[in-house]
């Protein structure tokens, strides 16, 4: 019978750290992933010499020291700055909210007559501690930045009215008073060269480490027994010490209490034969959208952006050295089975609803399960905290 200390189910970067680092320390993994390639949402693909973000933009941002000099051991990193525009109907806005957007909006200049105006907007409110993320966004910003930048996207993205949404989602984005358009605050930033793929077929290329792909867990898992965990795998049972499961928890347990909420993205990809079709990576469209209105269906933005890949690795040169472009229409939908889960949806509903899986979860800790990543945790990481809580895991199975 073939044996493995670690079962990981997903080749996702938190799974792929995870079994690196087993192997260094003399452990072997086996990881099965369902899909035919190995890195999750982050995987890229080259196409044309472009590398695509085949499951949305991935900007690696953090202000983790161990975990930048972690992940620059697998790849070497550009100086891309997110600095992403936001479309309101035919107007054009520099993100995150900062003095070049307050400037387009108001005509101010100055720190001082921004804060005026917009302490101006949020007088005329009343609101105490926020409640949600209209709230938050309200007592931030204002009603002008709400309205224009806030409102229609986050609808678009969530498919959620704004007072149904937490408000730590809208604390995701700065908000300055500086001419300064860099998404975000970290210390650290950029985009691997060549992609991220590469990033993960290294962390998992160490001895110890067996890939299996195209093989989805619920396909080959023979009931526990309290010994380990079995499998079926090409007609040979393996059994393996521990699990480590970062797919959805909710599926891992039959939905058994209800199935959590997660948005899922549609992306419509096309090659154009120009070398530039927007000039930056991300545009943001931040209208709202009203499938049911005449005007809409006529000239409505239904997607939430467009990316465009070549700027992430091309930065400000280099654009014209290929002579087409690859940009993604990205379209959020709420998640049913059988397409992908991007978004756990945070709400209180969702939260108390994860709690219960959280507390069976934490009784199977004692068989040797463990769960983790954005799907497993049921918590919207970015890739830095992705690798720390990864590397957590690894220091508490040590
Ligand atoms: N957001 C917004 N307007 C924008 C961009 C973002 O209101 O133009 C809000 C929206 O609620 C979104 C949240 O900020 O869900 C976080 O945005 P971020 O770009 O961090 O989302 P991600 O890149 O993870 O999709």
């Amino acid at each position: 019978m073939m044996k493995y200390d670690y079962l990981i189910v997903g080749a996702g970067l938190y799974g792929a750290v995870f079994a690196h680092e087993m192997a260094q320390a003399g452990k072997t993994s086996l990881v099965i992933d369902r899909r035919s390639h190995v890195a999750g949402n982050t995987y890229t693909r080259s196409v044309h010499g472009i590398n695509v973000h085949e499951y949305g933009a991935h900007i690696f941002h953090t202000s983790n020291e161990e975990v930048w000099a972690y992940i620059n051991r697998f790849a070497k990193f550009n100086h891309y700055i997110n600095s992403p525009l936001a479309v309101y109907k035919d107007e054009l806005y520099n993100m995150p909210f900062n003095m070049n957007t307050f400037h387009a909006l108001w005509g101010v200049r100055t720190p001082e007559e921004a804060q005026a105006k917009i302490a101006e907007q949020i007088a005329s409110l009343d609101i105490g501690e926020p409640q949600n993320l209209e709230e938050q966004a309200l007592s931030l910003v204002g009603p002008d930045v709400y309205e224009k930048l806030i409102k229609g996207y986050t609808e678009k993205q969530w498919g959620r009215k704004c007072t149904e949404l937490p408000s730590f989602i809208i604390r995701r984005l700065p908000l300055r008073f500086t001419y300064n358009n860099n998404y975000f605050n970290d210390i650290y930033q950029g985009i691997p060269i060549g992609g991220y793929t590469q990033i993960v077929d290294r962390l998992l290329d160490a001895d110890g480490i067996t890939v299996r792909l195209d093989t989805d867990f619920k396909d080959i898992a023979e009931q526990p027994d309290g010994q380990g965990i079995r499998i079926r795998l090409a007609g040979n049972t393996v059994e393996c010490e521990r699990l480590l499961y970062t797919g959805a928890i909710d599926e891992y347990y039959d939905y058994c209490y209800g199935p959590l909420a997660y948005r899922s993205v549609r992306f419509e990809t096309e090659e154009l034969s120009k070398p530039d079709f927007q000039g930056n990576a991300v545009v943001n469209y931040t209208e709202a959208f009203d499938r049911d209105a005449a005007e809409d269906q006529q000239s409505g933005k239904p997607f939430t952006r467009i990316i465009e890949h070549k700027h992430f690795e091309a930065e400000n040169n280099g654009i014209d050295e290929i002579p087409t472009t690859i940009i993604s229409r990205e379209y959020s939908q709420e998640w049913k089975p059988g397409i992908e889960p991007y978004y756990p949806v945070n709400d209180d509903e969702n939260t108390a609803l994860y709690e219960k899986y959280k507390a069976r979860a934490t009784e199977d800790e004692k068989r040797g399960i463990r769960f983790g990543g954005r799907l497993g945790h049921y918590k919207y990481y970015d890739m830095d905290k992705v690798i720390e809580a990864a590397l957590e895991a690894v220091a508490a199975e040590r």
